[in-house]
């Protein structure tokens, strides 16, 4: 072991690497750590880096005593220089608190489901679809989209907007290629200054750990050319919001692909595992919602409707669909796109909880009913009901209220994380519900 710890450092050393960023990853999915000369790179290996616990938002740690203290242990194999802050490299840590593997972890979180897949000789292979705005910072601190001549009515996929941006998207993406992630796409995407990063899916303890590389990556570069990166849900009312599409398929040792099944009796193209999989997802919906929209925000952006720049293209109901953009599981090649999540949730954490939903889902051996072949978003309510599709939990408060409910969820996730994920989600309901926001006094000051 110590060994390998010698050939890592030897390796950075001569790429040119001082220091290493010791990277966890809050509750919240922002990246936290700290920085480590290499010539002390070994303690990164052993105890790991001590931070206080109780500074990190959402590990529940008490403020004094041995389990204040919250040690990121580093995990050897994802060592990473960092094209675009010199003289670095990222590795990610485990968190550790007592010398044991903290419960309240998102990263071990994730572990124990990966492991409970691969028991099964599974893997889970995710690609995660980043979408994101390009800002500028106002005088007084407030933000506008970064291209003001990005003002079209249907701004998908435009050359302009694409290319005004070319500074930012190469160098993003020369930076992600460097550091392994397989960038096939980029795009201009249906709000003016919102753009989409493709890259390679890989299993999902990667798939995570990548995630908050390229955040860090994108947060890093777009600052250096003077804007703003936001991930935020919903920046804009009145234009689409960003999600973050999981496209998931289980595959087993030998890599054959257990979603995938030619003569699928539904002309899907899907196994007889990969519809209890989406059961296991529609079912666990309004739980899963508050692990991958988890913020006041998120709920503004998971609504029905057409926006200035037309179509949001969010779920708003429970349901599957062949190819079909307007539900919450899109069907394609035999994947499965989950377009619930976006990029206020912790990687890791929504992660987990796709897998012990779909394991639910395989387990029980639940049926999905049949897809949805319409325009969801045409479908008006006293016809859903006929039909019995539900919607989305309306805000942060319902989704929080379906995740405690949810005992399957709950006892897969861990009980310790579950209470303290919802006590910190409850109070940012409560918080947001008790401000007075510019709306009501607009519409309420001088009316009654
Ligand atoms: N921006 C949309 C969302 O919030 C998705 C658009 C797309 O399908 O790429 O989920
Ligand atoms: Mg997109
Ligand atoms: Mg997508």
């Amino acid at each position: 072991e110590l060994n390998s710890v010698e050939m890592l450092k030897a390796r950075l050393r001569e790429a040119g690497v001082r220091y290493v960023f010791a990277q966890f990853t809050d509750i919240q999915g922002v990246a936290k750590g700290k920085t480590v000369p290499l010539a002390h790179l070994d303690d990164l290996f052993a105890a790991g880096a001590g931070f206080s616990g109780p500074s990190i938002w959402g590990t529940g740690l008490p403020r004094h005593g041995a389990r204040s203290e919250y040690y990121g242990r580093g995990d050897i194999t994802t060592a990473q220089v960092l094209p675009w802050l010199p003289g670095h490299a990222r590795i990610v840590c485990d968190g550790y608190v007592g010398g044991e593997p903290f419960a309240l972890c998102p990263r071990q979180i994730l572990r124990r489901q990966v492991a409970r897949l691969a028991e099964r000789g599974w893997r889970l292979n995710a690609g995660l679809e980043p979408e994101f705005f390009l800002l500028q910072r106002n005088a007084d601190g407030s933000v506008r989209p970064a291209d003001p001549h990005d003002r079209l009515e249907k701004p998908s996929y435009d050359y302009k907007s694409l290319t005004r941006q070319q500074a930012f998207l190469c160098q993003l993406t020369d930076a992600l290629q460097t550091c392994g992630l397989d960038v096939f796409q980029i795009d201009h995407e249906d709000a003016s200054g919102q753009y989409e990063v493709n890259y390679h899916y890989s299993d999902a303890l990667s798939a995570a750990d990548r995630f908050m590389l390229f955040k860090m990556a994108a947060h890093s570069i777009a600052e250096s050319l003077g804007m703003v990166f936001s991930m935020m849900p919903k920046p804009f009312a009145n234009m689409p919001g960003s999600g973050l599409h999981f496209h998931l398929s289980l595959a087993d040792k030998e890599d054959r692909a257990l979603f995938a099944e030619r003569s699928d009796p539904q002309g899907l193209g899907l196994s007889k595992l990969a519809y209890h999989f989406v059961a296991g997802l529609l079912h666990h919906a309004p739980a899963l919602a508050a692990l991958c929209a988890p913020t006041v925000n998120s709920y503004k952006r998971l609504v029905v409707g057409e926006s200035l720049s037309g179509t949001t293209w969010a779920p708003a109901h429970i349901g599957y669909g062949d190819n079909n953009r307007t539900t919450l599981i899109r069907v394609a090649h035999a994947r499965l796109e989950w377009r619930l999540p976006d990029a206020s949730a912790n990687p890791y954490l929504a992660l987990a909880s796709v897998i012990a939903a779909g394991l639910d889902g395989i387990d029980r051996a639940l049926e999905p009913g049949a897809p949805v072949t319409d325009d969801l978003y045409e479908l008006m309510l006293p016809e859903l009901r006929v039909r019995g599709i539900q919607q989305l939990p309306q805000n942060l408060g319902a989704a929080v209220d379906a995740l405690e409910a949810d005992a399957v969820l709950g006892e897969a996730l861990g009980s310790a994380f579950t209470a303290e994920f919802c006590r910190f989600k409850r109070a940012e309901w409560i918080e947001y519900s008790r401000a007075v926001h510019a709306w009501e006094t607009e519409r309420y000051a001088d009316r009654f």
